[in-house]
């Protein structure tokens, strides 16, 4: 089975009717790169920044973020890069961030990702300044975790416009036109202002990890109540389904890049509900490609569109699995 995933690498992810799908690979550090390009991902639709912050007591400095982030861009050659900004917090620390993050009354929902990013405003400059530096050797664009509200778009592009005259007048290369802007959908205040969001971003990326979690009240890594973590969900899907939309009638990209995304068990869902774009750890992409190659579209579209009637997440499951067995 490894050999004909190896070989899968070089074909398309294109379903049986002819329809494209662009699979990505999520990122932590430029380790990874071998692995992503090896599975033949056409860009990383998630560079999870955070981990350049972990397991280090000191902050890394623009020139050695900017370093990281040019060659994970110079090694997915000319495939974009989608770079979020620090998503620290909740379950995520770095010690090198001291007591900014987790000491909290609810980490979960403190101070964390954007929010942290919009108080601690140089942490953020510094991170634009190695974004932008590095969009200069490749195709960039800057993805923005737990945004919430149209304003903390607003003021993240306001602190990227003053970034990027600054280098400018420093006679520095940077990224040009600026990248795009886009917003994770992982928050269900989000996912139901999504229209809104669509207005002043330029892509979305849903992260159905915490989608989930937040949606149903579900801590992650809480295993007293694991059993009851469920992406097919109602609420999950309809969040899911509106946001596709919400980027469909604005005409801007979006892409799933939570784990839903890596499992081929959910990917006939995904396409059906208008999704073309999944980003996935390089592990699991053969798999997905797999899956792609044997989904009808329409078949697919047809039975998400069942699927969203149902009630009950045992129902789902079971129109799912059939799905799956049959096609
Ligand atoms: C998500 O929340 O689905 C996501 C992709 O982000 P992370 O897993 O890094 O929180
Ligand atoms: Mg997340």
């Amino acid at each position: 089975e490894t050999r004909s995933l190896a070989l899968l690498r070089d074909v398309d992810a294109r379903t049986r009717d002819g329809e494209n799908i662009s699979l990505q690979a999520n990122l932590e550090l430029p380790r990874d790169l071998v692995q992503a390009v090896a599975a033949g991902a056409q860009g990383v639709g998630l560079l999870r920044t955070e981990f350049m912050f972990m397991n280090r007591e000191d902050l890394p400095a623009e020139d050695e973020q900017y370093d990281a982030l040019r060659t994970i861009v110079e090694g997915m050659d000319g495939y974009t890069v989608t770079i979020r900004t620090l998503d620290v917090g909740g379950e995520k620390l770095a010690s090198s961030l001291g007591d900014h993050v987790g000491t909290g009354v609810n980490p979960a929902l403190g101070l964390r990702a954007i929010r942290l990013s919009l108080k601690e405003i140089s942490l953020l400059e510094t991170q634009l300044a190695a974004i932008l530096r590095a969009g200069a050797h490749g195709q960039v664009r800057i993805l923005l975790p737990m945004i919430s509200s149209t304003n903390e778009v607003k003021e993240v592009k306001k602190i990227l416009f003053s970034v990027a005259e600054r280098l400018q007048a420093q006679g520095i290369r940077i990224a040009d036109p600026l990248p795009p802007v886009g917003a994770m959908i992982e928050i269900p205040g989000a996912a139901l202002a999504a229209d809104a969001l669509a207005q002043v971003v330029d892509f979305f990326a849903i992260g159905t990890n915490d989608l989930t979690m937040y949606t149903l009240a579900i801590d992650r890594s809480e295993e007293q109540v694991a059993h009851l973590y469920n992406p097919l969900h109602p609420a999950v899907l309809r969040l899911i389904q509106f946001s596709v939309g919400a980027a469909l009638r604005a005409r801007i990209p979006v892409s799933v890049c939570g784990e839903m995304a890596g499992d081929p068990r959910f990917t006939a869902l995904l396409l059906g509900l208008g999704v073309r774009d999944l980003s996935m750890s390089a592990t699991g992409l053969p798999r997905v490609k797999k899956r792609v190659l044997k989904i009808d579209m329409r078949a697919a579209s047809h039975r998400a569109m069942a699927i969203m009637d149902q009630h009950d997440s045992g129902r789902i499951s079971a129109l799912l699995d059939d799905f799956n067995e049959s096609h």
